[in-house]
């Protein structure tokens, strides 16, 4: 039996809008659980994993409940900085090294097919969501050049892969106007877009497809009485065959120390007014997405509106920050200092799950009645909806994708509930002075 006091999705109910919610049209839905239910399969968490795995396993004559803690979209799902990157986390040379080139090619297969998956999902479903191509990954230092180089190479020789160009010191700078950056490798197969316009879209096909969604309806405790999941919700109760449980970072205690295998983090977003669309192409002429080669990433994008939607710092401390406009703008000035004398209009924040070795975390327990996915580790925007999509191909025996992953050996973060966090942020403290002395 589990259950769970602290609850994570709350931190939200009292911030200020952010540009997505501003940006999106509200999600048809108004239900609330207000009664007992029994149903086939049970999903806890309205993000794009719970999505993404209700979508997959409608239409197979299954009766399907989604169960939210909070608004479909309200966790990392709706917040996210909309980056639909290819591959894993983790780079090829480092899977190869961990698992060998079979498994490697595997898990890069994965990672290009959930890319093109969204992508059809959203031609298939009509999903207005600015779905835009191009995300440029630019390096901070004089030595990423090498490693952009290598990838290219090791990519064309090992896999096939050409879809990338290289941009030299010169070259860059045309195509993301700071002078931050002295190289640049353009993923040709990312993308970027708004996401939660996405996840209200695939929601919206949820309904349509007769699936349940209740929303302000957290589950409180799971039971297992052998022949079903018992799943308590304030003072109404789920019996499910099957339970999915999709609530990344928002965990809290739901799976017991299942949580201690990640890290939930906080990270923050902000977005301009809008700068029109040729001072956006000044400073982003493809109007592709950027990510930079730090540990501690800033990533960034124009919206369909031409807003700079600039993302990137982690906080030291478990608690969540309101307002994090400051901090965040100092990171974006330092790369474009011309953009001082523009409003930001919204900030906000979202948590997010990272696993020690930031591949995601797949599992079943309970007899194979209760099956977890989550810990994207900040690469979930593909990967959720893959992740759903694995899960889902799992409960109707169609593939062994959703094995492959759950063969995963992931450590616990060491130091138990006490340590977590200041090992954590020890963490962060060093990757900041590792960023810090790269650029010297
Ligand atoms: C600021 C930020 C920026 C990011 N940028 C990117 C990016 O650019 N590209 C990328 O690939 N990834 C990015 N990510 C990661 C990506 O957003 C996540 O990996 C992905 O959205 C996870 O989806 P999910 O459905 O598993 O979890 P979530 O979307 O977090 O959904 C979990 C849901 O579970 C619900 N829940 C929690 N507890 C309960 C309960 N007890 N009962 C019922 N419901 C519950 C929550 O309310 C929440 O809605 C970012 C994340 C953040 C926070």
């Amino acid at each position: 039996m589990f259950t769970t006091k602290k609850r994570t999705f709350n931190q939200h109910d009292n911030e200020k809008e952010s540009f997505y919610k501003f940006s999106a049209p509200n999600f048809s839905n108004q239900s609330k659980l207000n009664e007992n239910i029994s149903t086939d399969v049970c999903i806890i968490g309205g993000g794009l994993t719970g999505i993404s795995s209700a979508l997959n396993l409608s239409n197979q004559g299954l009766s399907i409940s989604i169960l939210e803690a909070n608004k479909v979209g309200s966790g990392a799902s709706g917040r996210n900085g909309g980056q639909l990157g290819i591959g894993m986390r983790k780079d090829q040379f480092y899977l190869e090294k961990k698992f060998g080139i079979e498994k490697a090619k595997f898990f890069w297969k994965i990672g290009l097919d959930a890319v093109s998956h969204v992508v059809n999902l959203i031609e298939k479903y009509k999903i207005d969501c600015a779905l835009r191509q191009g995300v440029i990954h630019v390096g901070n230092t004089k030595k990423d050049y090498k490693y952009f180089q290598d990838e290219i190479d090791h990519m064309q020789k090992n896999y096939n892969y050409n879809n990338y160009e290289y941009f030299d010191h010169n070259s860059i700078r045309d195509e993301v106007n700071s002078h931050r950056y002295f190289s640049g490798m353009l993923l040709k197969d990312s993308y970027h877009l708004n996401p939660l316009k996405l996840t209200f879209g695939l929601a919206e096909q949820c309904l349509a497809n007769g699936i349940n969604i209740y929303e302000n309806s957290p589950a409180d405790k799971i039971v297992d009485n052998q022949k079903e999941v018992i799943i308590h919700s304030g003072k109404n109760i789920i019996k499910a065959k099957k339970v999915i449980i999709g609530c990344n970072g928002y965990l809290d205690n739901l799976l017991g120390s299942k949580r201690n295998y990640f890290m939930p983090i906080n990270n923050y977003i902000i977005a301009t007014e809008s700068l029109g669309k040729d001072l956006a192409s000044k400073l982003i002429k493809r109007n592709c997405g950027v990510i930079d080669s730090r540990f501690m990433i800033d990533y960034y994008r124009f919206s369909e509106d031409y807003r700079l939607l600039f993302g990137g710092p982690e906080t030291i401390t478990s608690h969540f920050v309101k307002d994090a406009k400051s901090f965040v703008s100092k990171r974006m000035y330092k790369v474009f200092p011309e953009l001082k004398k523009f409003k930001i209009e919204f900030s906000w924040g979202g948590t997010l799950a990272i696993s020690i070795n930031r591949l995601p975390i797949f599992g079943t327990i309970m007899n194979q009645k209760l099956y977890y996915a989550h810990a994207y580790s900040g690469h979930g925007l593909a990967m959720s909806i893959m992740g759903g999509k694995m899960v889902a191909e799992k409960i109707l025996n169609k593939s062994n994708n959703f094995d492959m992953f759950e063969q995963i050996n992931h450590f616990k973060i060491p130091g138990g509930n006490m340590f977590r966090r200041p090992l954590y942020s020890s963490a962060i403290i060093y990757y900041r002075l590792m960023d810090y002395l790269n650029r010297l």
